[in-house]
């Protein structure tokens, strides 16, 4: 009899052989998304603008609002965090379609500036910022442009770069980074086995070529955040297989170990500080004062357009007909909140994460390994603040969700306690001692719960 353990082994990396048989099924999946995608994001524009008595089962542009920010953007990082970037490389509509462009593209080498790190970062900050400036959750242009803009620079990349790759993926995409990160925590992967590799082709059989889209080497790779879960190399050389792992043990043994500067950017004053302002400014006390205080500094000298002087939708929030319109001050109060914020985070995170690596040894590998460990408590954080928008369309649509507060406070006091746990795994890997690794431990402990707790503030006023 075939032990439990074994069974599912089997039965996970059968799903992963499941993905190589039926790509044709893929495509057609990938298409039928394009085409909703495309549909939602453009109808909308040429409707007017819904109104108190428009409701998501009655108005396109309502339902398409909701599709893609209290379903889309929420729960592909909860299935991310669940099960890894399967989103990525079975049905992201504009990976599929950098990579169709790019099948029938010029296929030129890729330029060395495009492979920067940094991309992600700055892409994944500039349109989160650009999209609150011009509401994007609430109108359907700036998610017309944002988005539609965003597919249409895939489609150019893949047109010129790389033969049938996902290059725009794999370095600009400005969610890919997010992606890389919180897929880390996830129990599944796809699992190279570097020995069953080295064995001589005459064992193996006949080798078919593998096209792996987001360009990763296979054959090296290791924890696999960069990995879309495509599955086209399930089964290669019988090397290649899905299977499960220990939730966030790439954190602490895989490619946390090789954590950048760049990852630990996103984590801590992006997705620790700028995301959680970027999310809640709108209920802000803060917001309101930066704002008076802006508002009071210009009336003293005499700056008047400032405070009523309107700019194109394109570039701050401008509906007159929904009394919704962004005034400069508006916008530059939204700027030096969230710089705030990710000043705010950087501190109360940096601080511990530079005494923790004193504590352990003074090694600055350290501090990038051991921010790993709040990936889980950021991943929490940026699901549970989606979540609001996902609340407050059912709310406006007479559904209210009974308990959602409560549990999106235990999610994130939870992720937190995993953070805590994951940080003081991680220093047993620089320390034998044990009161090196509490100190270490308690250290990143006081930043992570006085983060969770001011997200339980925000959810339980
Ligand atoms: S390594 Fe490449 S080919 Fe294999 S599953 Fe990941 S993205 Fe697909």
């Amino acid at each position: 009899m075939i032990p439990t353990r074994a069974r599912t082994d089997t039965l996970v990396a059968g799903v992963g052989d499941l993905l190589v048989r039926h790509k044709a099924f893929i495509r057609r999946l990938q298409w039928t998304t394009i085409v909703l995608y495309v549909a939602l994001l453009v109808l909308p524009v040429f409707l007017p603008l819904p109104t108190s008595r428009d409701f998501m089962w009655n108005n396109l542009t309502r339902f398409a609002q909701f599709v893609f920010w209290g379903i889309w953007w929420p729960f592909v990082i909860l299935g991310t965090a669940l099960i890894g970037r399967f989103w990525c490389g079975l049905l992201c509509p504009e990976g599929a379609l950098s990579e169709f462009a790019s099948e029938r593209g010029a296929g030129r080498a890729i330029p060395s500036w495009m492979k920067w790190s940094g991309w992600p970062v700055v892409s994944f900050i500039s349109t989160t910022i650009y999209g609150q400036l011009t509401s994007i959750y609430q109108y359907p242009k700036p998610a017309a442009l944002l988005l539609g803009g965003s597919t249409l620079v895939a489609m150019v990349v893949g047109a010129r770069y790389g033969k049938a790759k996902r290059v725009w993926c794999r370095f600009l995409c400005p969610v890919s980074g997010v992606f890389g990160l919180v897929s880390k925590i996830a129990p599944l992967h796809f699992k190279v086995e570097s020995e069953v590799w080295r064995r001589p082709a005459t064992q193996v059989g006949a080798i078919s070529a593998v096209n792996c889209a987001p360009l990763i080497p296979i054959k090296t790779m290791q924890g696999g955040s960069a990995c879309h879960m495509c599955g086209r190399c399930s089964g290669h050389r019988g090397a290649i297989r899905l299977a499960w792992r220990r939730p966030a043990s790439d954190i602490v043994y895989g490619s946390g170990r090789a954590a950048t500067r760049f990852e630990t950017f996103l984590i801590v004053p992006v997705l620790l500080g700028l995301v959680p302002a970027a999310l809640h400014w709108s209920s802000s006390s803060l917001f309101l004062f930066i704002r008076q205080w802006l508002a009071e500094l210009c009336v003293s000298a005499h700056w008047i357009w400032p405070l009523s002087g309107r700019l194109p939708w394109w570039v701050l929030t401008n509906y007159p007909s929904a009394s919704d319109v962004m005034t400069v001050i508006d916008g530059l109060s939204l700027l030096v909140l969230i710089a705030m914020s990710g000043v705010l985070a950087s501190f109360i995170f940096i601080v511990a994460l530079v005494a923790c690596s004193l504590v352990l040894g003074r090694r600055s590998r350290v501090i990038h390994h051991l921010a790993q460990a709040l990936i889980p408590v950021a991943a929490a954080s940026l699901f549970c603040g989606l979540l609001s928008l996902t609340i407050t369309q059912l709310h406006s649509d007479g559904i209210d969700l009974p308990f959602i507060d409560r549990g999106r406070g235990i999610i994130v006091l939870l992720a937190g306690a995993w953070s805590v746990a994951i940080a003081s795994r991680i220093a047993a890997l620089y320390t034998a001692s044990l009161r090196r690794r509490a100190l270490a431990t308690t250290l990143m402990a006081i930043p992570t719960i006085a983060f969770s707790w001011g997200w339980l503030v925000v959810f339980l006023p």
